[in-house]
């Protein structure tokens, strides 16, 4: 299991982190972002893609 976290005072709703990793983050109706706080260790390397092709930096994966 990891643990995924999202500086919402960073994130810009973008949604590039959404084509990385569809399991995880979603645009709503509004086109604000939400996400799982937790995701299966398969989704890892997905969660890793997010966090390079975030414009923001704005994600991370809590250890
Ligand atoms: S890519 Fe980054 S800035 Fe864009 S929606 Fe995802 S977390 Fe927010």
């Amino acid at each position: 299991m990891i643990k995924i976290d999202v500086d919402m005072t960073k994130c810009q709703h973008y949604g590039q982190c959404v084509f990385e990793a569809p399991q995880v983050f979603k645009l709503n109706n509004d086109d604000k972002l939400e996400y799982t706080a937790t995701a299966d260790e398969s989704e890892r390397a997905n969660v890793e893609a997010a966090i390079d092709v975030c414009p923001m930096q704005a994600i991370s994966i809590v250890e």
